[in-house]
């Protein structure tokens, strides 16, 4: 099949489609996969000869005055996507949308194989927390130490992310916390673009689910996922961004801490910000 659009845009569409199909959502696909002609297809339908003009001069009422010629043949009308007769209407999958549960987003999402990094997990590290959190933390992907258990933020990284949520006067309980991949990537390298673009889409529904106050993102790998930006983090970190109708705020990854224990000032700067949007006092521990 020819590239139709620019590799970005059309992983972009890919993206976006995979993201429906996820939902529940099979209207705008049921011509995708192997042998399928897309966009060719229905081009081809709408450039064969119809049997009935799309505009019928003689519908006209006879009295009507006869319109002046148009310039041009008006575009022949596309025939609307086909509708599986066993899918939802469009109706029953916003519905869908709508109800959409971190516990029937985790079955969705089952003993996950759809990218490689399945191949090197011990488990899936789905997210843990208040399902209806008023603040969501966003890291990148799990660790050794989550991949063992299970849990997000549970090692080094984990523990410093834990005292940063109980300075903000908060214990775990009360946040959600999860990453954009959810299998611990080998080496603990960075995910992969095309892992991130597979499993983001679980990420997107936890978020849409618990419909948080706030988002933080933690590190940059978080932050352009959800952004959908090539941008460095540092051109953003401590700023508020809108989202989807949520807040959103970039911050340093813990792990990035622990490297770098100076930006630990400017993390609490920006969480301090979090705090004054949520309502938030600061404990009194935390004052001096
Ligand atoms: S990282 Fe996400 S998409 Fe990839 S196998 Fe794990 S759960 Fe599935």
């Amino acid at each position: 099949m020819p590239e139709r659009f620019p590799a970005s845009l059309q992983q972009k569409i890919e993206d976006r489609l995979r993201y429906y199909e996820d939902l529940g959502i099979r209207l705008f696909y049921t011509d995708r996969g192997p042998g399928s002609t897309g966009l060719a297809a229905q081009e081809a339908v709408a450039s064969a000869p119809s049997p009935t003009p799309v505009f019928e001069e003689t519908a006209l009422p006879k009295s009507t005055p006869k319109p002046a010629p148009a310039k041009a043949a008006p575009p022949a009308m596309h025939p609307p996507l086909v509708v599986p007769p066993t899918g939802p209407s469009l109706f029953e999958a916003m519905d869908k949308v709508k109800d959409d549960t971190l516990l029937k987003i985790r079955e969705d999402l089952g003993e996950c194989t759809r990218c490689k990094l399945h191949k090197g997990r011990n488990k899936i590290v789905f997210g843990d927390g208040n399902p209806k959190a008023q603040l969501v933390f966003v890291g990148e992907g799990p660790g050794a130490d989550e991949d063992m258990q299970g849990l997000p933020f549970v090692g080094r990284a984990g523990k410093l992310l834990t005292q940063m949520i109980e300075a903000m006067g908060l214990q775990r309980k009360d946040v959600y916390i999860c990453n954009v991949v959810k299998c611990r990537p080998p080496e603990n390298r960075a995910p992969e673009p095309d892992e991130v673009s597979t499993c983001s889409p679980f990420l997107m529904r936890q978020i849409d689910s618990i419909h948080p106050k706030v988002i933080v993102c933690l590190g940059a790998t978080a932050a352009k996922t959800i952004l959908n930006t090539t941008r460095g983090i540092s051109q953003f970190r401590g700023e508020w961004l809108e989202w989807r109708g949520h807040k959103l705020m970039a911050t340093y990854h813990p792990a990035y801490l622990l490297r770098n224990p100076p930006a630990k000032a400017d993390v609490w700067k920006d969480l301090q910000k979090v705090m004054a949007e949520l309502g938030l006092q600061l404990p009194k521990k935390a004052k001096s």
